[in-house]
């Protein structure tokens, strides 16, 4: 399988997990304002909008640092059940053969990383083995973001006033937690470098501990965002978060931010959900930010 794209000397390719009408904007956006998301509603059809529905993506990135091969969030899984997004619960999806079209299998992944640990990010994180929930990625060191690793542990006390306790229902229990008892874990503060150019630094609003992953090879920069970018109607309004943003104000101040280090150093913005070209570059003039290579 060809790589989707390049940052600098390192293949990256796309793993998609699932697609469809995920939501109505209006059900999406906790700022939606239908004016505004109808003036640009035909640029965002077919690729992002359908018959009124939100049109979204389940995908992974699998980036080949120099032999190093680095798999950035892990979908929804098989098998699982989801009572916070039925959507996502009990899929039978054929990840693992598309992963391995790369070249690829569950033996030649040597870091998996979570932007941060929500239904959607750590599925394939851990597959059935007859009962049990085991570590896809044997050969794995798995990051998680330390705080999220603690705010979305059900045993904590901050669990209890998570918005997206419901949501999140035995995602931690079946995807995070057999993880951490395979002693395959690591916990990352801002700052981690996973090897040298390749740096997690954190993004929170959307879940307290959010990470982002930058990828520099010499000139060429990317930003992995996971969900600090949901759609591009918020490139147009960053100030717009998504109903599963836990700290709306601080998300927004954090999208703000990533779109303006995109466009000052000219970073490819690789987001978790994007449909179309699945990344875009960004632009800003006159006071707001504008998607390049939208479609
Ligand atoms: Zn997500």
């Amino acid at each position: 399988m060809t790589p989707s794209f390049y940052i600098g000397r390192y293949p990256v390719w796309r793993i998609q997990e699932w697609e469809g009408q995920f939501a109505a904007p209006e059900d999406l956006f906790a700022e939606y304002d239908a004016a505004a998301f109808e003036d640009k509603a035909e640029d965002f059809t077919p690729a992002y909008y359908r018959e009124g529905f939100i049109y979204a993506f389940l995908q992974s990135w699998l980036i080949d640092v120099g032999g190093l091969r680095i798999l950035l969030d892990t979908g929804a899984g098989n098998d699982k059940d989801r009572p916070g997004i039925p959507v996502f619960g009990n899929l039978s999806t054929d990840f693992l053969a598309k992963l391995a079209n790369t070249g690829f299998g569950v033996d030649d992944i040597d870091v998996v990383v979570n932007t941060h640990l929500h239904i959607d990010h750590v599925g394939w994180n851990t597959a059935l083995n007859n009962t049990r929930w085991e570590p896809t990625f044997p050969k794995a060191r798995y990051i998680f973001p330390r705080i999220d690793r603690q705010v979305w542990d059900p045993s904590g006390s901050q669990y209890q006033h998570m918005l997206g306790k419901d949501v999140n229902a035995q995602v931690f229990e079946d995807s995070v937690q057999p993880v951490l008892d395979a002693g395959l874990a690591e916990l990352a503060d801002d700052g981690y470098e996973i090897t040298a150019g390749i740096t997690l630094r954190d993004a929170p609003g959307h879940t307290p501990g959010h990470m982002l992953l930058e990828v520099r090879d010499g000139e060429d920069l990317a930003f992995f965002t996971g969900d600090i970018l949901h759609h591009p109607m918020q490139v147009f309004r960053p100030d717009w978060n998504s109903v599963y943003c836990e700290d709306r104000e601080t998300a927004a101040r954090t999208r703000t931010m990533i779109l303006k280090r995109a466009a000052r150093e000219k970073a490819r913005v690789v987001p978790a959900h994007f449909g179309g070209t699945h990344s875009v570059f960004v632009e800003e003039r006159d006071g707001g930010f504008y998607p390049l290579g939208l479609s």
